[in-house]
């Protein structure tokens, strides 16, 4: 499939393409271009020049468009699905609730844009400024360039795209190299649905040269990127040169921990639910687990009663539980993070193999304090490490001896204690007796520390993708 630039869809400039592969089967799923950089400026010029008209559309009339999209993403969900399956390796449950996701963001999002209100600020605080009027309005940045990662592709494309869009910006989407095909596809409903050419638009090819050449140009007004923290970092740095605002939401180590008086079967049920959904390759995933040394062996026995249910195999058959990680690079990379666990003193207690793309969910236990992967070290991938702990302080320094801070989950019945854990924990949120990989539309989702910068969700986006002015009239009252 050809990318989309400026109202069609077109190969690179320079004809070169990237096969897209289905990393359960090594089949190939589909061709897309390698864009250039020339490619990147022909976007660049045109989103610049049609964001100008956008932005006079009324709001009605942008989200009119959004609810004839999503009337047709409403005929293609299974096809988009299964394209979202064949390209990721994920289980078609996962991909299906993926894609049902789009319609609760994009209404969430087309509602809230129509309530971007202003402010009037009372005027007077100092002398002989009495008379005036001050008032603040919400503004369109410009263009916007929106990096994808290839872990939830359409719920990042909904997070970025939708508020860019409505708000009254051109969005240029740049889809993670491996799984670009079911976002070129949501695009193309897009355009069928009204939006007018060069509003948006998305760039396939590789994040070095389409990233680099995105980010660094003086007409992108504003980054939204989610990532790692690596490439995180890269892209703050070429934005700085120019002061581009960045919006950051990149990678995580959220702790799991379960203190003594912990509903057992709750933070068994949620640390299998979230540590193995999409194979492991999710942000906010627990990916350390602090269980209390007195329940630490009975959270073992009941955890590997459940790993050994899980079925895997083929992502497209519905009983199939986990499929493949996102390529078989990326799980040589998370079997030498296991192996390196290993090495540092944890025990495989199951799992721990790996065949081609596919990694065994694994459970390591008796993880020493200071393994990596306790701290600093990200595994995306089916792994869950057992750190066992004596004391409240211990859980909570380990839990904050990371350079990520992006969410944290805490199992205990007493709420006094449960805020002061919420309280404590350096990371951008918290969900008392519940895994941290809950997040719901509304609420504001971002990290602390090296895990980002801004917030996104319904509640946080418009403000992150949008500019305050202030408009004073003077002598007016
Ligand atoms: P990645 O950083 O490798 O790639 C992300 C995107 O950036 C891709 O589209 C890639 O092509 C592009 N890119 C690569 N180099 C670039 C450059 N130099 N300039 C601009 N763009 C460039 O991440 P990934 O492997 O696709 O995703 C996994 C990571 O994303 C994990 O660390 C995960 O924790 C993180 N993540 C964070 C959140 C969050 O909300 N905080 C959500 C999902 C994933």
């Amino acid at each position: 499939m050809n990318m989309l630039i400026n109202g069609e869809f077109v190969p690179s400039s320079d004809h070169s393409a990237i096969d897209v592969i289905n990393p359960y089967d090594g089949t190939l799923v589909d061709q897309v271009p390698a864009a250039t950089a020339f490619d990147v400026n022909r976007a660049v010029l045109a989103a610049k020049e049609a964001q100008k008209s956008w932005k006079k559309f009324p709001v009605h009339e942008r989200a009119a468009i959004v609810y004839r999209f999503l009337e047709l993403v409403e005929q293609q969900k299974e096809e988009l699905a299964m394209t979202l399956t064949l390209e990721s390796g994920k289980n078609i449950n996962e991909t299906t609730v993926e894609i049902r996701n789009i319609f609760t963001a994009w209404r969430a999002f087309a509602e809230k844009a129509k309530h971007l209100y202003g402010t009037v600020l009372p005027a007077g605080q100092e002398p002989g400024h009495e008379r005036n009027l001050v008032l603040t309005q919400r503004e369109p940045i410009g263009v916007i360039a929106c990096i994808i990662p290839f872990n939830f592709p359409c719920n990042l494309f909904n997070q970025k795209v939708a508020p860019a869009l409505l708000s009254g910006n051109a969005a240029i989407v740049k889809p993670a190299t491996d799984n670009p095909i079911t976002i070129l596809k949501l695009g193309k409903l897009l355009m069928e649905a009204g939006i007018p050419k060069g509003v948006l638009q998305v760039i396939t090819g590789r994040g070095a040269t389409v990233g680099d050449a995105l980010c660094s140009h003086e007409d992108v007004h504003a980054i939204t990127l989610t990532g790692s923290t690596k490439v995180g970092i890269d892209v703050a740095a070429t934005a700085a040169r120019r002061l581009c605002h960045v919006s950051l939401e990149l990678g995580g180590n959220d702790a799991f921990i379960v203190l003594p008086d912990a509903d057992l079967d709750l933070a068994v049920n949620e640390a299998a639910n979230a540590r193995f959904y999409n194979a492991g390759q999710i942000c906010c995933a627990p990916k350390r687990f602090l269980i209390h040394r007195t329940l630490k062996d009975a959270f073992v026995e009941k955890i590997l009663e459940r790993v050994k249910a899980i079925p895997a195999g083929d992502p497209k058959v519905p009983s199939t539980k986990i499929g493949t990680l996102i390529n078989e690079k990326a799980a040589m990379e998370v079997e030498r993070q296991i192996q390196d666990t290993v090495v540092a003193g944890g025990r495989i207690l199951i799992g721990g193999h790996r065949k081609g793309a596919f990694v065994e969910p694994t459970v390591i236990d008796e993880v020493p304090h200071d393994a990596a992967i306790a701290h600093d070290m990200e595994v995306f991938g089916p792994v869950m490490p057992i750190i066992p702990f004596d004391t409240e302080e211990e859980a909570l320094s380990i839990a904050n001896d990371s350079i990520y801070g992006l969410g944290g989950s805490v199992f205990t019945q007493d709420m006094k204690k449960a805020f002061y854990f919420s309280n404590e924990l350096e990371c951008g949120s918290v969900v008392i007796n519940g895994s941290s990989y809950f997040r719901s539309f509304e609420m504001p989702f971002g990290g602390f520390k090296q895990s980002g910068i801004g917030q996104e969700g319904v509640f946080s986006t418009f403000e992150e993708l949008t500019r305050l002015k202030c408009i004073t009239l003077k002598g007016i009252l």
